[in-house]
């Protein structure tokens, strides 16, 4: 019988501890004794970066080790967004030229999982046109990879599997993690979301907004820290609202003072933060805290009242602007990031400035720009959508162009100071060290390799666009 999305499987007969042994030992025999190897794909936010973390975390405990190389690789994980249109069909692509390798090793076994699998569409469309792939489970039942990867492994068939209400609704803790850095890490405070932006599908396919314990968040923080990281990103859609709808209700700056009460040296950041929740509390807490980074991403997504009145965004112009404004004055030093959507259904060209004007305005030290990408199932994408895509795209140039001059402007000012930067890694190309300051700014150096996954002193020499260059203070 072939398992699809209206067959789900039956409810886990074992612990997860049962999976996980018995997938090791049909490894070990089928790799007649060698270590099987899996390939993991990470699209989208950081989150799944974290979700794919927890992910090859059960696969190292069923024995796994990790691999870049395709043609070595047992199994093949594709972790997918669903976010913007153009992510999408990069999946279907991606999985598409697999189809050779799975003729030329039958036994590999390919899987997708993320939020585009919590789309019914995108999973149906796996189905009916990669029969190659093996198994496909949505955001909600991560926590039963090593079951569903045994009954993909033992029944021969095909597994689909989505989450359900109660799925939705579940945080599972414990899950083992096997974190990519050695310097960056990545902690998961809340899951899902409940703001529903008109234009945006993540609601849809994470789920409702739901918090983790502070007390599960303080013990793993703590054992990150002990574990030497240096720099460490709180996760959640919007963590303001982290807390509300917890038994014993706490707020985010609550939380990140409780955090940053933990010795160590290390960098305390977050993401995302939602400006309609930002309160002065949290800009307090971050001006008090000893950990914490002066960097505040903070998405704006448009400069226009009506085109954020249209994307429910919660906030006006103004009311963005006197956050800022209170930022700045409470931490001189603050560097801003942000957030935009260019050409939402409907927005005109001088409605488009305003986001141009805005942007100027505030000064950021860095964009994370998107043309606006219809999404199945939300609001905007019933609304009418006149601008053509090759008009958005000059908009975003302008807009970009814009934001080079700002950059400019911004780090031509830092030459001669001196900032305790994280080092990185070391690049290949021009072997200098990278490392990355508390605002989040990237600087190049030259430096012994030794200095990698530790803080240097360096003074800023010279600048380019974003990065800086500088030299490493003895
Ligand atoms: N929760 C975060 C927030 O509200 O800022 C953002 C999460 S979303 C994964 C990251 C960014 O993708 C959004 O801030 C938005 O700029 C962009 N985005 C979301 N939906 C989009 C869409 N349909 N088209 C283009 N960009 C989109
Ligand atoms: Fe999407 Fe808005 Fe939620 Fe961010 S806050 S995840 S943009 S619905």
């Amino acid at each position: 019988m072939k398992n699809d999305l209206s067959e789900r499987l039956p409810e886990p007969q074992h612990p997860k501890e049962f999976y996980i042994s018995e997938v090791r030992k049909i490894m070990q025999v089928r790799k007649r004794g060698k270590v099987p190897m899996a390939l993991v794909h990470t699209y989208g936010c950081q989150q799944n970066v974290a979700d794919s973390e927890k992910i090859k975390g059960f696969l190292a405990q069923m024995g796994f080790s990790f691999t870049e190389d395709e043609e070595e690789a047992d199994f093949i994980l594709f972790n997918t967004c669903a976010v913007r249109g153009h992510a999408e069909n990069r999946v279907f692509g991606n999985v598409g030229a697999l189809k050779d390798l799975k003729r030329r090793h039958p036994s590999l076994i390919i899987s997708l999982c993320g939020c585009m699998m919590e789309e019914k569409q995108a999973s149906e469309h796996i189905k009916q046109k990669f029969p190659f792939v093996n198994l496909v489970f949505g955001t909600h039942v991560l926590h039963r990879f090593p079951e569903l990867l045994w009954t993909a492994l033992t029944a021969s068939r095909r597994v689909f599997e989505r989450g359900d209400e109660q799925e939705d609704a579940r945080i599972v803790e414990g899950l083992p993690i096997h974190r990519d850095g050695t310097t960056r890490a990545w902690l998961t405070v809340m899951y899902g979301c409940d703001n529903f932006c008109s234009y945006c599908i993540v609601p849809y396919v994470r789920g409702r907004e739901r918090s983790r314990e502070p007390e599960a968040i303080l013990d793993e923080f703590r054992s990150i820290v002990a574990d030497g990281y240096k720099d460490i990103t709180l996760l959640g859609q919007n963590v303001n609202s982290y807390g509300k709808k917890l038994e014993r209700p706490i707020n985010f700056s609550q939380l990140l003072r409780m955090l940053d009460a933990v010795d160590g040296d290390y960098r305390l950041r977050f993401m995302t933060s939602h400006p309609k929740d930002a309160t002065h509390e949290l800009i307090d807490t971050m001006a008090e805290g000893r950990h914490i980074c002066h960097h505040l991403h903070l998405p704006v997504q448009a400069g226009s009242n009506r085109i954020l009145k249209e994307m429910n965004r919660g906030y006006t112009r103004e009311k963005y602007l006197a956050l800022v404004e209170y930022a700045r004055k409470k931490i001189p030093d603050l560097s801003l990031t942000t957030d935009i959507i260019v050409g939402f259904p409907g927005e005109t060209y001088e409605e488009f400035r305003e986001t141009v004007s805005l942007v100027r305005e505030v000064g950021f030290t860095s964009l994370f720009t998107f043309i606006y990408s219809p999404r199945e199932g939300t609001r905007a994408a019933r609304l009418p959508d006149p601008v053509p895509y090759e008009e958005k795209a000059r908009w975003l140039q302008e807009l970009c162009a814009e934001q080079e001059k700002i950059s400019a402007e911004r780090c031509a000012k830092e030459v001669g100071k001196t900032y305790r930067v994280l080092v990185e890694k070391q690049n290949e190309k021009d072997g200098l060290l990278c490392g990355r300051t508390d605002g989040n700014v990237i600087v190049l150096f030259e430096g012994s390799k030794e200095l990698i996954g530790n803080f240097a002193e360096v003074k800023i020499t010279a600048a380019r666009n974003w990065i800086l260059r500088g030299e490493l203070i003895q």
